[in-house]
């Protein structure tokens, strides 16, 4: 959706493709509504939060995954992004080592999209993948992946009576295992949110070892299993009676909260290194990242000793543009979780506060390359951050 928007606001033509029923991915049918590092410089995101605080008077960093959806479809359509919903992208079709077509299946049968340049914001690196790009997975010593988890909002709940629980996982996992279920969240507690409307984001759910980003088998068992388990403690909660005793279940997430997917190779990596060191870039798509190392625990028990500093702080570091540009395949872009890093990096950069500037700077990148027949590895960093200056201006 950044990147949409930003390419379509730089002056390209654009068409963005959604599997799902709704723009925002994780913020909206992955029921993830708090935006970790949202104050970050991104002109994109400001625009999406001083609409959300008019029309819905949410509050940063939380608001209600359904306002969101309504804003971000009002934004692409009034920037001219031509979006297709419950469209998944099947095969990549190639021409002499460029990326010509998309092709993607939906009620409307198959259907191959031609382009000049493509942004690959999948998360799981679906597009990357289908042309043919190299890419990581998972922990490169042990092939172990982070979790996924299944979100779940909650409601009937009274503000003053369940003060002690709200922000306080420790608090609410105790609660939880009060009413005889221990959340499988294990080692991180139980997360419970206020994210207005009467409504409460609950994050107490792992699916630990289900490989959700290319098999769907598992990616359904994981989902079942979370919706379980989530039911059972929502259930187990309104059994203990007192301030618990009208909490109900108001929705599952549609669509699993995918930590790990597909690493695309870029022209540059971030490692855990840069991480570790504050390392700058010439060509700082996002400059200053501080979001911590934050790498789930692998297993209920925790991590295995090679994945054990699960959670580092990092020096303030940039994520170049290269590690938005696909390594393999001419004319790809990518942004979001499925850039190019390492498995800690990752733990760091995929947060949606980040997520959003990649975007902005990927769409802006993909609109000057379409316009000038280039592809985005022969623009220069100065032309893009100009340009990105450009468009920020002009939407303020
Ligand atoms: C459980 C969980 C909790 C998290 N908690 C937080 C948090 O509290 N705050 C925070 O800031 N970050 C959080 N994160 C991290 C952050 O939300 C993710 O890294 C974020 O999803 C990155 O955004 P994205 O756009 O790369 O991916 P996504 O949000 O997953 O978006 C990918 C989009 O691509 C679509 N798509 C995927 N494959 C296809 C296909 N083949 N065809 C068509 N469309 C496709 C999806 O439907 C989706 O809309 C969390 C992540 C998870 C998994």
């Amino acid at each position: 959706m950044a990147a949409a928007i930003s390419a379509a606001r730089a002056g390209a033509s654009v068409r963005l493709i959604e599997a799902n029923g709704c723009l925002g991915g994780i913020w909206t049918a992955g029921l993830v509504p708090y935006i970790i590092h949202a104050k970050r410089e991104s002109c994109l995101m400001d625009d999406i939060w001083r609409r959300m605080a008019e029309q819905h008077d949410s509050r940063l960093p939380f608001f209600n995954p359904e306002d969101v959806k309504f804003v971000l479809e009002q934004m692409c359509e009034e920037a001219g992004v031509s979006f297709q919903l419950h469209t998944r992208l099947a095969a990549a079709a190639m021409e002499n080592g460029r990326l010509r077509y998309a092709v993607t299946e939906s009620k409307s049968g198959r259907q191959a999209w031609g382009g000049k340049v493509f942004i690959d914001t999948t998360g799981d690196g679906d597009l990357g993948a289908l042309a043919g790009n190299g890419y990581d997975s998972a922990h490169e010593g042990t092939g172990l992946f982070q979790p996924s988890s299944l979100n779940c909002l909650v409601a009937g709940l009274d503000s003053a009576e369940i003060a002690d629980v709200v922000n306080d996982r420790w608090a609410m996992r105790k609660e939880l295992e009060g009413a005889g279920v221990a959340p499988s969240y294990g080692l991180l507690g139980a997360s419970l949110f206020y994210v207005g409307a009467g409504l409460y984001f609950l994050q107490a759910t792992h699916q630990y070892g289900y490989r959700v980003f290319d098999n769907a088998r598992e990616q359904t068992r994981a989902t079942v299993k979370g919706r379980a388990e989530n039911h059972r403690m929502v259930c187990a909660l309104r059994g203990l009676g007192g301030k618990w005793r009208n909490i109900v279940m108001v929705a599952t997430a549609e669509q699993i909260g995918n930590r790990e997917g597909r690493r695309l190779h870029g022209l540059a990596t971030v490692t855990r290194n840069d991480l570790m060191k504050g390392r700058k870039q010439p060509d700082p798509a996002v400059s200053g990242v501080t979001y911590l190392m934050n790498v789930h625990p692998v297993k209920l028990k925790g991590n295995p000793a090679e994945i054990r500093k699960m959670l580092a702080p990092v020096k303030p570091y940039d994520i170049p543009f290269r590690a938005l540009v696909a390594k393999d395949v001419a004319s790809l872009l990518m942004a979001g979780r499925c850039i190019s890093g390492d498995f800690f990096a990752h733990g760091s950069y995929r947060v949606t506060g980040y997520a959003v500037p990649m975007g902005e700077t990927a769409g802006v990148a993909a609109a000057l390359a379409a316009r000038t027949g280039h592809v985005p590895h022969e623009l220069s960093w100065e032309t893009i951050s100009d340009r990105r200056r450009e468009v920020r201006e002009g939407h303020p």
